[in-house]
């Protein structure tokens, strides 16, 4: 099992440091070739306009549609949740549009910028999880086979479609392994 973490901008180091706790092989990735091979990728949290800018920059949107085309599981957190996005609805970035969603950025305000809070998850288990939100943003609208996991006063904040996984908050910051574990058994197919 492989998993990349995309490395352009953002909370990536501390992905690859849950992986590596998890004994999973991750590697950051900044290249398209780097995605070659791949069960999985890790699009951080972070700033969705300045990943999609580099993305482009880095040739990266088409390899990354064609992974997930044959197969590579995708795990979006917060930023990284915007890019999975087929349509985000206040926001020039151009998102990777995989996953049958509509988020809206900073979804919850300057005044609750950032909060934590114990999140129900079922999948998961019955113990809640420690979600930490950071200028975090809402799945307004699923559509499609999107299934929703989550929510926070009813707007989902944690959904899957197929091997596509995304959430609005920051599981990495966490000592909470459940979501990342999670996102493995998807990529290998067990979940
Ligand atoms: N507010 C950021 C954005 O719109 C996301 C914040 C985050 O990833 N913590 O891209």
């Amino acid at each position: 099992m492989k998993i990349g973490v995309l490395a352009l901008q953002g909370a990536f180091a501390e992905h690859m440091a849950v992986l590596r706790r998890l004994h999973v092989d991750t590697l950051p990735v900044r290249l398209p070739h780097q995605l070659s091979g791949l069960d999985g990728l890790i699009i951080p949290g972070g700033e969705s306009t300045s990943i999609s800018r580099l993305m482009r920059e880095y040739k990266l949107m088409e390899e990354i549609k064609a992974g997930s085309a044959n197969g590579m599981a995708v795990f979006g957190t917060c930023a990284g949740m915007i890019l999975l996005a087929r349509d985000i609805s206040d926001s020039d970035a151009e998102p990777l549009g995989l996953m049958d969603i509509k988020v809206r950025r900073n979804a919850f305000g300057r005044q609750v910028d950032s909060f934590e809070t114990e999140l129900a998850i079922p999948a998961l288990g019955e113990k809640p999880f420690p979600a930490v939100f950071i200028r975090a943003p809402v799945i307004e609208q699923i559509n499609g086979s999107v299934e929703p996991l989550a929510r926070l006063d009813n707007t989902c904040v944690v959904a899957r479609q197929g091997k596509l996984l995304a959430c609005a908050f920051h599981p990495e910051l966490t000592d909470d392994l459940r979501l990342h574990r999670y996102f493995l058994d998807i990529a290998a197919g067990s979940q």
